[in-house]
């Protein structure tokens, strides 16, 4: 072994690796995953990391010398960089890439730097302004300088100040700083006692702890699946092994977080998302690496923290959107991700939810690996729901928006001063034609998603496979000429509501008032605190409020939100509703919930209703199948970008020819077909006229890296963007 293969962070290229010959003193020394300092052109000695080694180098490179090792203690491992490699292999994404977006950069340039710490001394001669800065000190211990000025909403003046004072000390050796000693607030807590359900369920999942296929729990919100697993994760941890704990979102992780640190004391849990600060992420990170951190929550991110010895692995909230990035590259799934984690590990995985991913609960079922607890903790009830058929109400006033059921509820729930959430979840580039007779969506034959009107060519369009038609003259199950356009935005909805209601307090949240920085959080604290009598908004408004004040939901249009073209548009829609059913009667008063529509029989949406998950799954599988969706098969979409549409079009077409081409002659046209190019239904996006092909692969492996050698071999004129989705979680 004669070279290194190492990380360069070169300013304004970003990651880059190259190869330095190893000298001889440092042979033995020398690891994966160390920081080390080499000369590079015309910046001097920089920091770098080493990700591998060679004996032999392509002669054309004139390879420099190892200057040292900066910090003889690794920060990854072997197993780490394989993990990465895999991901970058099955995401089809190059490895710099991943890694770039795995390891924080800032650990190498840290690495060389020395940062103060700073310590309490005493407040001997201190103003009153000072003292605060002191006691928080005081309380914090030794806490890096850098964190406490953030912490403490001082600046590095006062600190100096402080120190010329003698009232403070600074240090230079390193320290590790704990995120969570800030909620010094927190008080430990014992484990709760399990209900008899929830005491079934863990005995059960004990049983299942072996099996090297996720574990599923089913459980409606409040149902106690947290509980439970706490009580999994102190099992974990007395073994001596250590749990990784992921939420969807960075919030959600930072609730968790503090519920953890009560129940397992501050030292052992840390946090991880791409939010926390580099200096945070470097402490963490070798704290992870050294073995010193038993549980591990955080957001998507968090997957690639080095925890080390895993014993247990949970996914809450599984069937989240957010555990997929979608944009930049690599385009990760972390509950794919865990889920070979989990076998790395032979660890179990935990998938929990309210809602379960389709495909998770197809699997969880074959596997006999599913757990259910279908009502919530000490029986609390759940809101009553309601539909409300507009097909009778069309010709009243307010036709086809707010029907008189719905507004009777209003005026009930405003008079008894309680709070009302009205939900309009169509997302304003999506046109459906729907009949106001009969309910029925007009859809692609080939694809059996709705087909979107496109108004400039006055032609419906399928986004996956391209199939056009005019506007039908009647609807094509019950002859009614009643056919429409959908659409109805938050803005005429908050019209036509504060016509309804001129006493009422009335605001919107859409995506629109989020360009005002900070307006969405702004109005959901008014809401919170009873400003706000009845609340407009898109899906924004669905998730999280836990308002016990809340009486009344209602869903204007329930149908928008199946009538996506995407083939989850149905999965996503029933979570909708019966997230945003949630949102109803969480204190102690019940809650009303109404849904408005014009197909009442919809499958998703009579479920939905009942709240009767495995009643949608049944139906929902069934169409799965029929159709090649997952988990019958993997979609890989490609999307194809450029300024210039004509040129967009070319290329994409070239590309679905030649992956035809290549299908057939390597014998993959049994599993692979190629569906497109068609246009996306986002058609354009920041200038650029997006084209997509959709490759379905009949859940065959060699299919799938046949599409990965496929791309990695093809290069593409310059004006020309190229991006692959694998797994990907919308197709819009
Ligand atoms: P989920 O994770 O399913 O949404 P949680 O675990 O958060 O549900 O439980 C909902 C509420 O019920 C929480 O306030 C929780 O503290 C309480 N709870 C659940 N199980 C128990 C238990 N065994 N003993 C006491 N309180 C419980
Ligand atoms: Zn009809
Ligand atoms: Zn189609």
């Amino acid at each position: 072994m004669n070279y290194a293969l190492v990380l360069v962070n070169i300013k304004g290229l970003g990651v880059k690796t190259f190869s330095y010959i190893i000298p001889d003193d440092i042979k033995d020394k020398i690891k994966i995953g160390q920081a080390v300092l080499v000369p590079f052109g015309r910046q001097g000695l920089v920091n770098a990391f080493v990700v591998g080694f060679s004996d032999y180098l392509d002669e054309s490179i004139k390879a420099k010398k190892i200057n040292r090792i900066l910090d003889e203690t690794p920060l990854f491992s072997l197993k780490y960089l394989k993990l990465l490699e895999w991901v970058a292999n099955y995401y089809c994404c190059d490895f710099v890439t991943v890694l770039n977006m795995a390891i924080p950069m800032k650990l190498i340039d840290k690495n060389a730097k020395t940062e103060y710490s700073v310590e309490y001394v005493t407040s001997k001669g201190a103003t009153k302004r000072q003292i605060e800065i002191l006691n928080k000190l005081q309380e914090t211990g030794r806490f890096p300088l850098i964190d406490f000025e953030r912490v403490a909403k001082t600046t590095r003046a006062t600190m100096k100040k402080l120190e010329s004072m003698g009232c403070v000390k600074f240090h230079t050796d390193e320290i590790y700083r704990n995120p969570l000693s800030i909620f010094s607030d927190i008080k430990k807590e014992p484990l709760s006692k399990l209900s008899d359900i929830q005491e079934e369920v863990y005995q059960g999942i004990k049983k299942k702890i072996n099996s090297p296929n996720p574990i599923l729990l089913h459980g409606v919100t409040a149902s106690g699946k947290t509980e439970v697993y706490f009580k999994l994760i102190d099992d974990v941890i007395k073994q001596g092994k250590n749990v990784l704990f992921l939420a969807p979102e960075i919030a959600l992780a930072s609730q968790l977080t503090k519920r953890l640190a009560r129940k397992f004391g501050t030292e052992d849990v840390a946090i991880w998302h791409s939010s926390i600060s580099d200096g945070e992420k470097y402490d963490v990170w070798k704290r992870l690496y050294n073995n010193e951190i038993k549980i591990l929550a955080g957001a998507r991110s968090a997957v690639f923290a080095p925890l080390q010895d895993i014993g247990l692995i949970i996914v809450d909230e599984e069937h989240e959107s957010a555990y997929k990035q979608s944009n930049p590259a690599p385009r990760y799934d972390a509950r794919t991700i865990a889920k070979k984690l989990s076998q790395y590990y032979k660890a179990p995985l935990i998938l929990g939810s309210a809602t379960p991913d389709i495909s998770n609960y197809y699997y969880a079922t074959n596997n006999n690996n599913l757990f259910e607890m279908l009502k919530r903790y000490n029986n609390a009830p759940m809101a009553k729901i309601k539909v409300i058929n507009m097909q009778e109400y069309s010709k009243a006033a307010y036709k086809s928006v707010i029907s008189k059921p719905l507004q009777a509820e209003i005026s009930d729930t405003l008079a008894k001063g309680k709070q009302t959430i009205l939900l309009i979840n169509r997302r304003g580039f999506s046109t459906y034609t729907q009949c106001r007779a009969c309910g029925q969506v007009i859809e692609c034959p080939n694809c059996a998603i709705p087909m979107i009107w496109h108004a400039a060519d006055k032609k419906l369009k399928c986004h996956y496979c391209g199939q056009e038609s005019s506007f039908p003259d009647e609807c094509p199950n019950c002859g009614s000429d009643a056919l429409r356009n959908s659409g109805m935005g938050t803005q005429k909805v908050e019209m036509l509501i504060k016509e309804l209601y001129p006493d009422a307090r009335v605001e919107r949240i859409d995506s629109d008032i989020l360009t005002r920085k900070n307006a969405h959080i702004e109005v959901l604290n008014r809401f919170q605190k009873g400003e706000i009598d009845i609340l407009v908004g898109t899906q924004m408004i669905a998730k999280g409020l836990d308002n016990p004040n809340v009486t009344l939901v209602g869903v204007i249009s329930a149908d928008a939100s199946f009538n996506l073209p995407d083939f989850r548009a149905a999965e996503r829609g029933f979570q909708l509703l019966t997230q945003v059913a949630g949102r109803a009667g969480r204190g102690e008063y019940l809650g009303d919930v109404i849904f408005q529509t014009y197909n009442p029989d919809f499958y998703a949406l009579e479920s939905a209703k009942e709240q009767n998950y495995s009643k949608f799954f049944d139906t929902e599988i069934t169409a799965r199948e029929e159709f090649d969706y997952p988990p019958f098969s993997q979609i890989i979409r490609i999307i194809v970008s450029c300024e210039n549409n004509f040129r967009a079009e070319k290329s994409a077409m070239e590309i679905a020819m030649r992956l035809n081409t290549m299908t057939d002659k390597f014998g993959f046209s049994e599993y692979l077909s190629v569906l497109g190019p068609s246009p996306c239904v986002i058609e354009r996006l920041n200038g650029f006229y997006r084209f997509q092909i959709l490759i379905k692969n009949k859940l065959n492996e060699k299919g799938h890296s046949f599409v990965s050698k496929f791309f990695d071999k093809i290069t593409m004129p310059k004006d020309i963007r190229l991006a692959i989705d694998v797994d990907p979680i919308d197709i819009l």
